[in-house]
């Protein structure tokens, strides 16, 4: 196969508690995480004849926070025997605020790990015990602190907005504080329900409805606005950055539909139109690395429409939309002609625009991006 710098996905599932409107699979079961890790030991090896190097790599949970500085050695330590990682390589972890001291954080620093991604999530200490989040605001402040400290300069976070009782002017405030402290990438994402959770519960117990259609647009536009006044890049539906530079490289990958392994249970990999995923439960995946099997649940090859249509709905969800040149090299088909009728519907409406060679949605665009993707 091809050697081509992809990006690598280590998923850590374990969580102490449980948040409760967390619908990801995660475990309590820490006592599992010596077996995982040399599970997880294993299946990156398996991987050396179809991916040779990484220009980017994340660790993302669940809670990757959980793993001791020499936890995390014992995998990058097989990670760098196994495959070449360029050396500017953007690597990162996600971090819960109340795992990390300034002796943990000089440790990532010297595993390598350069980018931080901090779930701060609200500055309010009865939102966040509303969201059952296991730490309060002030360790979250303290954990950028920290993080600042221990020299972090690409430094994460994520906040939730849209929770029963906090309204616009509070969403704001949030903000306003996030900014403070300028980290180089924000998340904001709205928040959502699974019927399985407990927060799904509490809010059909109460009568508690969602934001509405209408007034999800206004958080939503009240957060680009907010943010790009504030200088940021609002470079994906969710997400925004101080510069081009400070883009999560790594999930602009999973944007424009690049190569990427995934590793762990649950994770999804993707490679010459090929897509594969493990297999979801921590125990099947132990119990299949046991007996040197791929832990692999299926698999599919992408049809040509197939990737057409992923090429759209990812690239839509980015600010930078698509380049219609590279489109027509990967697809052998002119986008503009294709589908003519409904990209000048959209230019009309003022959801996209073409410039300089890409078709790309307006701020109110990327509001509907899911939408404008079934073009
Ligand atoms: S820390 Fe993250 S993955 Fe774990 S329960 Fe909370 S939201 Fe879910």
């Amino acid at each position: 196969m091809k050697v081509i710098p992809a990006g690598l996905y280590i998923h850590i599932p374990f969580c102490l508690s449980k948040c409760a409107y967390c619908s990801f699979y995660s475990i309590k079961s820490t006592n599992l995480i010596p077996d995982y890790l040399g599970a997880l030991r294993k299946e990156i090896k398996f991987y050396s004849k179809d991916f040779h190097s990484f220009d980017t790599i994340y660790l993302g949970g669940g809670t990757p926070s959980l793993l001791s500085p020499e936890q995390l050695t014992s995998i990058f330590s097989v990670i760098h025997e196994t495959y070449k990682i360029a050396a500017n390589a953007e690597i990162t972890l996600e971090a819960n605020p109340g795992d990390i001291s300034p002796e943990y954080l000089k440790a990532l620093r010297n595993l390598g790990i350069n980018r931080l991604n901090i779930g701060i999530q609200s500055f309010d200490d009865k939102l966040l015990q509303f969201l059952g989040r296991r730490h309060s605001a002030r360790e979250g402040i303290e954990a950028i602190d920290a993080a600042r400290q221990a020299g972090f300069d690409n430094l994460g976070i994520d906040l939730i907005y849209g929770v029963q009782g906090k309204g616009i002017k509070s969403w704001k405030n949030t903000l306003l504080k996030a900014v403070s402290f300028s980290p180089e990438h924000i998340s904001c994402y709205q928040l959502s329900l699974d019927k399985k959770t407990p927060l799904y519960k509490t809010y059909s117990q109460e009568g508690w409805q969602l934001p509405a259609e209408e007034t999800g647009l206004i958080f939503f536009s009240t957060t680009a606005e907010e943010l790009e006044n504030a200088g940021y890049i609002h470079y994906e539906v969710s997400n925004f950055a101080r510069t081009d530079h400070l883009k999560s490289s790594h999930n602009l990958k999973y944007w424009r539909h690049v190569p990427y392994l995934g590793i762990g249970p649950g994770a999804h990999s993707f490679l010459d139109k090929k897509r594969w995923w493990n297999k979801s439960s921590v125990r099947n995946y132990l119990a299949e690395l046991a007996q040197n099997k791929m832990p692999v649940e299926d698999s599919e090859i992408l049809t040509g429409e197939q990737l057409q249509l992923e090429a759209l709905f990812l690239g839509l969800r980015t600010k930078e939309g698509i380049e219609i040149k590279l489109y027509q090299q990967k697809h052998g088909t002119d986008l503009l002609v294709e589908k003519k009728a409904i990209i000048e519907k959209l230019l009309e409406d003022k959801l996209v625009r073409i410039d300089d060679g890409f078709l790309s949605p307006t701020r109110a665009g990327l509001a509907v991006a899911d939408s404008l993707a079934l073009i």
